[in-house]
C-alpha cells in the first residue's frame, strides 16, 4: 500500500464527501465496493436477472443506511455508456480509471483531496512526452480515455514488458513516481504511484474512520488482476465471484489462501455477491425478486423500501403474467390505498389512486413473453410524522429496446398501529427524468 501521509486536511471535508457523509447519521452497515464488468454487471446474462436480484435487495434492505461503492477501470465516459446498457443502481460512490478518479453521489462530485493526493510525482505533460518517443510500440487510446492521472495505450504483447521498463526508468528520471499496469495482453495504463482501486479505498476508509463512521462491515467484490488490490484491504470481507479469473484466483493462492474473510463464490458475478453477504451474516440476504407470492410475504424487513420494492416487483409481474390473474391482488393494492389518496402521472394527469389501481388490474400480461423489467434506484424515506414517510425514487421501465424512468414521490402511512401492520399509500408524484421523444405516454402505468 503507499502511504496515505500527504492526505489533504481532514478538518476540511470537501463538499463531495459531506454529501455521503451527511446523508448517514452513524457508520455504514454495510458498504459494498464492486467492480462492474463480469462482476456487478454479467455481459452473459442478457436477462440481467443476478443484477435485478441485486437491486431489489439492496433498495429494500440496504438503501437507507448502507453505502454502495463501485470501482471500475472505466472512464466516466465509457462508465455512463454501462449505465444506458444495463440496469445499474446509482452508486453513492463512483471509483472510475482504475483508482484515479472518485466521486460522489448522484452529481458525481469529484473528491479535491484525492485529486491533490495523486498530483505529487505526477506531470501528465511529461508522461505526453516521454511516451511520444515510443511511436512505434504505443498506440495513444481513445481521447476520452486518457484522463487527468491515467495515461493510456495499446500495446502488442511482444513489445509489452521492454517499453514498460524503458519508460519506467525514463519516468523516473524526470523525477515522477508512476505505476505501469498491463493488462489484457493490450492495454496499458500509466498511473501515479498512490493511485489504484486498492488505495483508493484505502483512503476512502480512512476518511470515514476520521469522521468516525468507519462502515460496520465492508465487502469488496471483484473478478480480475486489476481487483486484487482491494482484497489485500485489512479488515474487509471479500468475494471472487464464481467466473473470477485465473489472475485473481493464483494471485489469491498465493497471497491469501488462509485468509478466512475472503471466498470464491459457487455463483457468477451479482449472485456471488448475495452469496456472499449470506456467507459472512452482513445482513438479509434474501432479495425480493426470490419472494413467490407477497401476499404470504413475511413482515420481518418492513421498512418503506421494502414496501416500494415490492409493489413494483408485484407490477412487473403482473405485466408479464408470472402471478395469477386473481382479483385478490388487485383487491389487497386497493385494500392498501388510501380512497381519497392521489396519483399524479407524469403527464401532469391527476387520478385517484384506487382508481389507477384498477386501470393497471386491465394491464394483465400485456407484456407477457416480452421483454419488460422494472427496477426502482435511490429509495430514500424520511419520517415525516410518528406514522408516515415521505419516500422518493427513481422508477425505471424497460420495454422492449426503450427505458424510461420517472422520479416519484410517495407518502406512505401505516396502516395499523405497528409497521408489521404494513401501509397505506396515500399519494403518488410523478415527473419524467428520462422518455423517449415522442413515445406515447399513456403507455406508463404506474
Ligand atoms: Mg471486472
Amino acid at each position: 500500500m503507499g502511504e496515505m501521509k500527504a492526505i489533504v486536511n481532514f478538518g476540511n471535508v470537501p463538499v463531495g464527501s459531506r454529501i455521503i457523509m451527511d446523508r448517514l447519521n452513524t457508520s455504514a452497515r454495510l458498504m459494498i465496493v464492486s467492480d462492474l464488468d463480469h462482476t456487478m454487471v454479467d455481459h452473459h446474462d442478457s436477462e440481467n436477472l443476478s443484477l435485478l436480484r441485486f437491486n431489489a435487495l439492496w433498495e429494500a434492505n440496504y438503501r437507507h443506511d448502507s453505502l454502495l461503492v463501485f470501482s471500475t477501470g472505466r472512464s466516466p465516459t465509457l462508465y455512463k455508456q454501462l449505465r444506458k446498457e444495463k440496469p445499474m443502481l446509482t452508486p453513492d460512490i463512483t471509483i472510475m480509471s482504475v483508482g484515479t478518479e472518485i466521486t460522489y453521489g448522484n452529481s458525481m462530485v469529484p473528491d479535491d483531496g484525492w485529486v491533490e493526493y495523486l498530483n505529487q510525482k505526477w506531470d501528465k505533460d511529461i508522461v505526453r512526452e516521454e511516451t511520444s518517443k515510443f511511436p512505434e510500440e504505443l498506440t495513444l487510446q481513445a481521447e476520452t480515455e486518457q484522463r487527468a492521472h491515467k495515461v493510456s495505450f495499446y500495446v502488442k504483447k511482444d513489445k509489452a514488458q521492454a517499453v514498460t521498463k524503458a519508460l519506467s526508468e525514463a519516468l523516473e528520471k524526470r523525477g515522477l513516481d508512476v505505476k505501469i499496469i498491463y493488462s489484457g495482453g493490450i492495454d496499458l495504463d500509466i498511473l501515479p504511484q498512490g493511485a489504484g482501486k486498492g488505495q483508493a479505498l484505502a483512503y476512502l476508509l480512512k476518511k470515514f474512520r476520521t469522521e468516525g463512521k468507519l462502515p460496520v462491515n465492508t465487502l469488496v467484490c471483484g473478478d480480475s488482476g486489476n481487483d486484487a488490490e482491494l482484497f489485500s484491504i485489512p479488515e474487509v470481507h471479500g468475494v471472487m465471484v464464481k467466473n473470477a479469473q485465473e489472475e485473481l484466483l493464483q494471485w489469491h493462492a498465493e497471497n491469501a489462501r488462509d485468509n478466512p474473510k475472503i471466498i470464491h463464490a459457487k455463483e457468477r458475478c451479482a449472485a456471488g455477491i448475495i452469496e456472499a453477504i449470506g456467507y459472512f451474516h452482513l445482513g438479509p440476504n434474501l432479495s425480493p425478486r426470490d419472494v413467490g407470492d407477497f401476499l404470504e410475504c413475511k413482515l420481518e424487513n418492513v421498512n418503506p423500501g421494502h414496501e416500494v420494492v415490492k409493489f413494483y416487483l408485484f407490477y412487473e409481474r403482473w405485466r408479464r403474467a408470472e402471478v395469477a390473474h386473481s382479483e385478490v391482488y388487485i383487491a389487497s393494492l386497493k385494500a392498501n390505498s388510501l380512497p381519497s389518496g392521489v396519483f399524479v402521472h407524469p403527464s401532469g394527469l391527476e387520478q385517484q389512486l384506487t382508481d389507477r389501481i384498477s386501470a393497471l388490474g386491465s394491464h394483465y400480461g400485456d407484456k407477457q413473453g416480452q421483454q419488460f423489467r422494472v427496477w426502482v434506484d435511490r429509495v430514500l424515506a424520511s419520517e415525516i410524522s410518528s406514522d408516515a414517510w415521505l419516500v422518493k425514487f427513481n422508477k425505471w421501465e424497460l420495454s422492449g429496446e426503450e427505458r424510461q424512468s420517472c422520479v416519484t414521490t410517495a407518502i406512505l402511512s401505516l396502516k395499523g398501529s405497528s409497521i408489521s401492520d404494513g401501509f397505506t399509500w396515500v399519494h403518488v408524484h410523478q415527473t419524467w427524468l428520462e422518455r423517449s421523444e415522442g413515445k406515447d405516454e399513456s403507455a406508463w402505468i404506474v
